[in-house]
């Protein structure tokens, strides 16, 4: 079979995720030991729409098994448990939708 560059290019890729898959699963074995279970990080408003939150404020969602990558994806910063954040749905897209408030809190830490 003739090597073609887009084959080189998907194995490369598919090392990456191969990769970034063992960084998930350590970080939410992480997250499950500090917490009980994979639970949001935001704290404050707004509450998710089921408004669950702990005494402090923290929301208690589930959180999506990938994080929310404060310093961006690029490069090693896509394996940085540093800046990885837990985030249910409802606060994965809030931060999205609004990013500008979203780097005021220090949420979002790229440019
Ligand atoms: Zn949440």
């Amino acid at each position: 079979m003739k090597k073609t560059k887009l084959r080189k290019v998907s194995k490369q890729r598919a090392k990456e995720n191969r990769e970034y898959s063992k960084v998930l699963s350590s970080w939410r074995q992480h997250r499950i030991a500090k917490d009980g279970y994979l639970q949001c990080q935001f704290v404050g408003l707004p509450y998710s729409l089921d408004e669950w939150y702990d005494t402090d404020g923290r929301c208690i969602g589930r959180a999506m098994t990938a994080p929310h990558h404060k310093k961006g994806r690029h490069g090693k910063l896509l394996y940085d448990e540093k800046f990885f954040m837990a985030l249910c749905a409802f606060h994965h897209s809030w931060v999205e939708d609004n990013k500008r408030e979203a780097r005021r809190r220090g949420l979002i830490l790229y440019k």
